[in-house]
């Protein structure tokens, strides 16, 4: 552990999986990270019973990699742990369903603040409510794990009603192979915030906003849709590859003195202050968190519209022919 930052960091060597060694954890959905979670656990010795309805798709790729599995209501009452797995936006359906069989003691674990932080799921006082959330996609939670490598994490505890919530949450990050990379201690409210902020300011929403904006732009002015593609899209990820391997710097290193020259005096004049504050607020008032729920309420006529644009948006088009005819669309998995 170190001072340099506020929030502590926890290493194989600060977790011990003997503390849900004698209990039964339920995971509930077998997605991304439902079937990360459950074999990762599977592997380090821990009890684990899968959670999924009798019509789901994914009993039997579950059962087929030597897991037990039943309903969720069954796997929530023989279970000491439930980790909730299925898509925010079901998870308070699911939880309905489950919350009988939450007896004092148990512990109700998220990899997602939403519902927990936005009250759509009120747990009982006597239960811990902990989270432990990859900082990655499941596939690569569970690639990480099957190499001895790690995945980063985040801890949070949320209700600690036995006093053993943080060695259990700890306990559970080592067996996902959390612990091996680093987890870093934060609360429902920060992850909740953060991750709403940052998928739709800067990752998902902010950087194809941005990539469209300068396809169009070149385009428009009559340039080839071929190269704005390969300009505005493609060369994205080695950019971000070299961010992500050394940080801004080592991308700014790495490009020529023009492009960091040119880069370093223009790129602010595309970026909108106002409106990521703008972004944030809404995400601490609540307020897109209600806009997502009634419009799921809604059965999502403003999301399937969304979807549609951008599907049809000319980028996609190129991209897909592009991809072809180049090798790189070859080598991706
Ligand atoms: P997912 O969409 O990949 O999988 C959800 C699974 O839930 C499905 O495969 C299915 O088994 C089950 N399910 C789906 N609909 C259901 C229904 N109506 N009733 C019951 N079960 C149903 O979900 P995910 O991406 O693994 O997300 C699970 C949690 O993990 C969420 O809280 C999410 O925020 C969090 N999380 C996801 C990622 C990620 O990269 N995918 C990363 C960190 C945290
Ligand atoms: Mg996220």
């Amino acid at each position: 552990m170190t001072d340099e930052f506020t929030n502590e960091i926890y290493y194989d060597e600060d977790a011990d999986v003997s503390n849900i060694e004698d209990k039964t954890v339920a995971v509930l959905g077998y997605g991304s990270q439902g079937h990360a979670h459950a074999l990762n656990l599977q592997d380090s010795g821990v009890d684990v019973v899968v959670g999924l309805q009798k019509s789901s798709a994914s009993r039997e790729a579950a059962e087929d990699e030597g897991l037990a599995v039943t309903t969720p209501v069954d796997a929530a009452s023989r279970s000491d742990i439930v980790t909730l797995l299925v898509p925010d936006t079901v998870q308070p359906t699911v939880y309905e369903q489950i919350r009988d069989e939450l007896d004092a003691g148990d512990t109700l674990q998220f990899a997602h603040g939403f519902n927990i932080h936005y009250g759509q799921i009120e747990p009982p006082a006597d239960v811990d409510v902990t989270m432990i959330a990859p900082k990655s996609p499941g596939h690569l939670v569970r690639r990480n794990y099957t190499k001895d490598e790690g995945t980063p994490g985040l801890l949070a505890v949320y209700q600690d009603a036995t006093g053993e919530a943080k060695d259990e949450a700890l306990a559970y990050a080592k067996a996902i192979g959390c612990t091996r990379a680093g987890t870093i201690e934060t609360t429902f409210r920060e992850e909740t915030e953060t991750d709403l902020f940052g998928e739709q300011a800067v990752l998902c929403g902010g950087v194809t906003d941005l990539v469209k904006a300068g396809f169009e732009t070149l385009v428009d002015a009559g340039y080839s849709p071929e190269m704005a593609y390969f300009e505005c899209l493609n060369e994205m990820k080695l950019i971000v590859d070299l961010m992500y391997e050394g940080g801004n710097m080592e991308m700014w290193n790495s490009v020529s003195d023009t492009a960091e020259y040119g880069g370093l005096t223009r790129g602010e004049a595309v970026i909108d202050r106002e409106g990521m504050e703008e972004i944030l607020e809404s995400v601490q008032n609540g307020e897109f968190a209600r806009e997502w729920i009634s419009e799921n309420q809604a059965h999502r006529p403003a999301y399937k519209q969304y979807r549609q644009a951008e599907q049809d948006h000319q980028i996609e088009e190129v991209g897909e022919r592009l991809r072809d005819l180049f090798a790189w669309g070859a080598e991706q998995e």
